[in-house]
């Protein structure tokens, strides 16, 4: 029994956990936050929340919360607590030293879909204005960044195309590569609603889910496909609704280019792509292919649902372009109840992405090299900025190890731990002279860095996140930052401190210039969010109020674009040595690599990561329920316990990644995504032995 104060006052604020953007009522007494009420009026979650986001916030008042700024020399030396203003110092010097020993294009930084957009705006500014380079990234490039290729290249913007209300209007759902029962969970249950009141449920999936089957609800058809052959699989369907004359002519002849669906129709319809020609590969039966393809094309309106499982792929970007071009063949975009949604895993993915921290894209999704783009922030910034994209992450880490890249800002994210081949991001991240994290903890990457800022949680600052439905909502400080700054006012100390003349007051200030400099923000304000409680964008002139549904009256590109879906089968084999598949995921009550769930005191947060195996290959390897075994693959080995299951194919084993000692991406390749470099994290050959225990 947990015994609880009785509140004083209230803040309206938004979850910081996944992408649905749940609204809370954070309830006080004093400067304690005594509960999190899911607050009736959130328009994603109208008064639901799932277990994370009302209860694990614990966290924000966890004992390893570093407070104090913290220096040191070499990586070996001991950790020295300084002033805010000996760490810019260090900082400024030493970034500057490093500029004018190793170019300008030796520094850069890296954002994180946890922090507000006010943030992640001011670290790409920062990159930009102050170290006069591209060399900005995020974490999303390791979850979404093929949904901004893919969504970009097909209908000419890289966000979700319909809200989570008109799920409700939907009759055919197709999830391929999510499981929104664990990952997105409010999500879940308005979705589960609408499934026990008639539409019908696809799933692509290699693991047997909660999503697939669960309390009242089953899907239809689980395709239970074989780990890397989404391509395979997608195209396959397109070739039934092709070849069948299922495609919807009249949505295709109005809103796309007709001769570049003639060459994709004559692409898909080649027999190679039929389910019976892809079965051997992707080991889903041809005839669930065929029935499932035929729902989705007849059976009314149609809503696409995915996740990492699409995007962590070597073709991630492919994957989205086949899930454009099925919404388009289908004429499911557009309108209430149907269109294609990236359920984002994070909270503020859409919102780190939309803010231009990648480096090729300036924010609003406008490409370095548009000169009018470039203009308007020349103009407002007062420098020449650079046309040409600068450094992926994995570009960063390279370039250190070759030793052209020698100092890394890293804003709310533990590349070290989330990042795949950890050998090389150690090697790259000891090769830099000026490492700086800032973040709530010392986490992994911490151990390689010479200055800790200490960061602040969301219940501790003002600003925006964005959720899966492009909403912008307000989250509102609940309570003091406990390091004494919020994470906007370092970013902004620190450019003070390299002679950037930055003076916002408010984050409200931030947004001001981005609704001044970014055409889909141009209606957006924090007193247009008070008034509205929250707006999806674009939010401007034509739309004032917000929009609800993408791509009405046409794609933000013109006519929507087919592309053709070549599946090519991923570099990573098994064989002999190496003979099972491994993917990862994610579990109700674990949270990524478990930064804030493992400081929050709760059993539940605590469940270690286990590795699911089919019982066929459990039985022959000797391995039994609970034993010990010992997980290798070509980049590295761990040890776990087994859980035997037929969730999992024979074949393929599943594990999650939420503690350190797991070192799930000590066995992770470095294959990724061909156009963007998202990792491989979803493929992995393996072979599992019986241990002792690690
Ligand atoms: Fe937070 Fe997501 Fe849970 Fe909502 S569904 S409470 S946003 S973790």
């Amino acid at each position: 029994v947990i015994e609880i104060g009785q509140p004083e006052h209230s803040v309206i604020t938004t979850c910081a956990y996944c992408g649905v953007g749940c609204s809370f009522k954070a309830e006080m007494r004093g400067d304690e936050l005594v509960r999190m009420v899911p607050w009736k009026d959130g328009k994603a979650n109208r008064g639901h929340s799932c277990v994370k986001g009302r209860f694990a916030w614990g966290y924000a008042t966890h004992q390893d919360r570093i407070l104090n700024p913290m220096v040191r020399e070499k990586i070996s030396d001991p950790w020295r607590e300084v002033s805010w203003e000996e760490a810019f110092g260090h900082i400024s010097s030493e970034f500057r030293r490093i500029q004018q020993t190793y170019g300008k294009g030796s520094v850069g930084g890296i954002t994180s879909s946890r922090c507000t957009n006010e943030e992640t705006y001011l670290v790409q500014k920062l990159v930009r204005q102050g170290f006069g380079n591209n060399n900005v990234d995020t974490c999303a490039r390791v979850c979404h960044s093929p949904t901004g290729y893919g969504l970009g290249q097909a209908f000419g913007t890289s966000a979700g195309t319909q809200d989570f209300d008109s799920v409700e209007e939907t009759d055919v759902v197709l999830v391929i590569g999510a499981n929104p029962a664990a990952a997105h969970p409010v999500f879940a249950s308005r979705l589960k609603k609408r499934l026990r009141a008639g539409a019908k449920l696809i799933v692509i999936d290699p693991r047997r889910t909660e999503t697939v089957r669960s309390a009242h609800v089953e899907a239809e058809y689980h395709l239970a496909l074989t780990p890397g052959t989404n391509v395979a699989v997608m195209t396959a369907i397109a070739h039934v609704i092709v070849t069948e004359g299922l495609f919807d002519e009249s949505f295709i002849r109005e809103r796309c280019d007709w001769s570049e669906f003639e060459d994709y129709a004559e692409f898909v319809a080649d027999a190679r792509h039929s389910p019976e020609q892809t079965e051997q590969y992707t080991g889903v039966p041809a005839e669930m292919v065929r029935q499932a393809a035929r729902l989705f094309a007849t059976g009314g309106n149609g809503s696409i649902y995915y996740g990492l499982g699409v995007t962590e792929h070597s073709q991630g970007s492919t994957t989205v372009m086949a899930i454009a071009n099925l919404a388009m063949l289908t004429g499911n975009i557009g309108r209430p109840g149907v269109g294609v949604n990236p359920l984002r895993g994070q909270n503020n993915v859409q919102g780190s992405c939309d803010m231009g921290s990648f480096p090729h894209e300036l924010p609003g999704y406008r490409h370095v090299s548009g000169d009018a783009a470039r203009e308007t922030f020349e103009m407002l910034w007062g420098v020449k900025l650079d046309r040409e994209p600068g450094l992926r992450i994995p570009n960063m880490l390279d370039a250190a190890v070759d030793g052209t890249f020698k100092a890394l800002y890293i804003q709310g994210e533990d590349i070290l731990q989330s990042d795949p081949d950890t050998k090389h991001v150690s090697a790259g991240l000891a090769a830099m002279e000026c490492v700086v994290v800032h973040d709530l903890f010392l986490n992994e990457t911490a151990n390689y860095a010479h200055v800790f800022l200490p960061g602040s949680t969301f219940l501790e600052k003002d600003g925006t996140f964005t959720n899966a439905e492009r909403r912008i909502n307000r989250v509102r400080k609940v309570m003091a930052p406990r390091n004494g700054l919020a994470d906007w006012e370092v970013t902004q100390r620190m450019a003070q401190a390299m002679g950037l003349e930055w003076a916002y007051t408010h984050p409200s200030q931030i947004m001001d210039e981005i609704a001044r400099t970014t055409p889909s923000f141009s209606g957006v304000s924090y007193s247009r969010l008070e008034e509205l409680g929250s707006v999806q964008w674009p939010c401007n002139e034509a739309a004032p109020e917000g929009t609800p549904i993408m791509h009405m009256n046409g794609f933000v590109r013109g006519r929507g674009k087919f592309l053709r879906t070549e599946y090519v089968p991923t570099d990573e084999r098994t064989g002999p040595r190496f003979p099972l598949l491994l993917t990862t995921g994610r579990i109700l009550s674990q949270y990524n690599v478990g930064a804030q769930t493992r400081r929050t005191a709760n059993v539940v947060w605590h469940d270690e990561d286990v590795l699911e195996i089919h019982p066929h290959d459990a039985e022959q390897r000797g391995v039994r329920e609970g034993n010990w075994v010992r997980l290798a693959s070509r980049a590295g080995e761990t040890t776990l316990r087994a859980h035997v299951t037929d969730k999992v194919a024979p074949g393929v084993v599943y594990t999650t990644f939420h503690h350190p000692e797991t070192q799930a991406n000590v066995i992770t390749t470095d294959f990724s995504d061909w156009a963007t470099n998202c990792p491989e994290y979803k493929v992995t050959a393996v072979q599992v032995k019986p241990s002792n225990g690690p």
